[in-house]
């Protein structure tokens, strides 16, 4: 097995996004149980000072590519340098987080390097080569996957399934050294890569709906359909709003049409770690708790006693939302002096 662990530190408008500080940290971790090296791949316009940031984070190497040409994603131009990265470095693993682009970038890098791909994967450890979990039969299994032939391996991971370092974690580790970052030359001249671009981006449309990122919150106040309505999710919005956080919810509710897709919790919403987690009217289905029982402090409401998420939940509160809810905003407000 190849020690190294290679990850995609994806970058939007030249700032790291959240999932490649996990992604370092997992790769450090993974990579101390390997005897390897963590190493980062960053490509983009005017990104040496992020490099810094991914060695902080854990990554003892930094390979980057600086170009105009790279300040948007492009499945052509990425999947060629991080190529270019991996016959550099020879990794057992690579990395990439299950965002729009990571799950655009890693089967193109798979064909590139005819390796196996394990996709969308909730788990991830070393025993006797990498094996990686994925949820299977709508949740009702979960599948362990394992690529025999597969060198390198390549997963995609959900946000949330690994976790930065913490501070004094890092400080475990030892330091890299400066002469880490190195820059990948741009192989084909900027012109070539121009024209070997299959897919062109020719512009960016604002979207007009702005919805909270709800893995990075550190307080959830969330809805299942127990809310009844798109008035229960004013009523935690409020909530949301006076504990600094934002709304989740569960699946029923974007079925319903109460809440945006942005919200949604679980196997085919999005994996959450907030410091606080208030699950309000959900059941606590498997498909949504695999979404969210990492998080902190989970406290429940529920008017069923019997319901499942009281069995992950710190503090469970067996009662009606519409009643309990209100009481809840009035002494938030109350102790805000509002
Ligand atoms: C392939 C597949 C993928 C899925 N992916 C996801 C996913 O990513 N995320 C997800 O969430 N679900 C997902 N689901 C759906 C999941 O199985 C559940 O159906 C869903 O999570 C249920 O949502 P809920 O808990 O809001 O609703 P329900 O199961 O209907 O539960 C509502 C709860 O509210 C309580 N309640 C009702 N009224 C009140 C009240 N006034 N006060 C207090 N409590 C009240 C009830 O006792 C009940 O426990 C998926 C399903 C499949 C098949």
């Amino acid at each position: 097995m190849q020690n190294d662990i290679l990850f995609f530190a994806e970058q939007r408008n030249g700032r790291i996004q959240k999932i490649c500080f996990e992604l370092a940290g997992g790769a450090k971790r993974l990579a101390s149980q390997t005897g390897g090296r963590s190493i980062a791949f960053l490509a983009g316009q005017d990104v040496y000072g992020e490099a810094q940031s991914l060695l902080q984070a854990g990554a003892d190497c930094v390979f980057f590519a600086d170009s105009p040409l790279l300040a948007y994603y492009s499945t052509d131009f990425y999947a060629e340098l991080m190529e270019q990265a991996v016959q550099s470095v020879n990794p057992g693993l690579i990395l990439l987080g299950s965002t729009t682009v990571g799950m655009d970038l890693a089967p193109a890098l798979a064909v590139k390097l005819d390796a196996g791909l394990a996709a969308d994967c909730t788990g991830l450890w070393v025993d006797d080569g990498f094996r990686m979990a994925r949820p299977s039969l709508d949740g009702a299994a979960t599948d362990i996957l394992y690529c025999p032939d597969g060198n390198p391996v390549i997963a995609t991971l959900r946000p949330g399934v690994l976790t930065p370092l913490a501070e004094e974690e890092a400080l475990s580790f030892p330091a890299a050294s400066a002469d880490t970052v190195k820059e990948l030359s741009l192989s084909l001249a900027e012109e070539a890569l121009r024209t070997q671009n299959r897919v062109e981006l020719i512009e960016i449309e604002p979207g007009n709906k702005r919805s909270d990122d709800i893995t990075k919150a550190r307080v959830l106040a969330a809805g299942g359909r127990g809310m009844g309505g798109p008035a229960g999710f004013e009523t935690l919005k409020r909530i949301a709003e006076l504990l600094g956080g934002s709304v989740a919810c569960s699946r029923a509710c974007i079925e319903s049409g109460w809440a945006d897709t942005a919200c949604q919790v679980g196997q085919t919403g999005k994996t959450v770690r907030p410091a606080l987690y208030l699950a309000c009217g959900i059941s606590g289905a498997f498909q949504h708790t695999t979404g969210m029982d990492g998080s902190g402090l989970i406290i429940s409401i529920n008017k069923n006693p019997a319901a499942p998420i009281f069995d992950i939940s710190d503090l469970g509160i067996v009662g009606n939302v519409e009643v309990i809810l209100p009481q809840l905003i009035q002494a938030l407000e109350a102790y805000q002096g509002i």
